[in-house]
């Protein structure tokens, strides 16, 4: 691997970093506070297309950082429709 392969790598650690916050409130405390669906649905939608891209030029950290992505946003998009109700403590009032 290359000096570049490793700062690829280490974008795709950030991005699951980056989802752990908002996946952990929506999960554990089953609260949807905040949460943009649109924004969701566009980031859900760019990052497919931008997988697509990835598959054809091919780049393997393009293709695993873009399906993180969408992954990541699918998840957010389902956890936040299914508590869109529900709000915690902290955000109840
Ligand atoms: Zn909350």
């Amino acid at each position: 691997m290359q000096t570049h392969d490793y700062i690829g790598y280490t974008g795709i650690l950030l991005i699951a970093i980056a989802y752990a916050p908002t996946l952990y409130h929506l999960i554990a405390k089953k609260c949807a506070f905040n949460i943009c669906m649109r924004r969701q649905i566009i980031w859900l939608f760019a990052s497919v297309m931008l997988a697509i891209y990835a598959f054809f030029l091919p780049s393997i950290v393009f293709i695993i950082a873009t399906l993180l992505q969408a992954f990541g946003s699918s998840a957010v998009i389902f956890y936040a429709f299914k508590h869109r109700q529900n709000r915690c403590d902290e955000h109840r009032h």
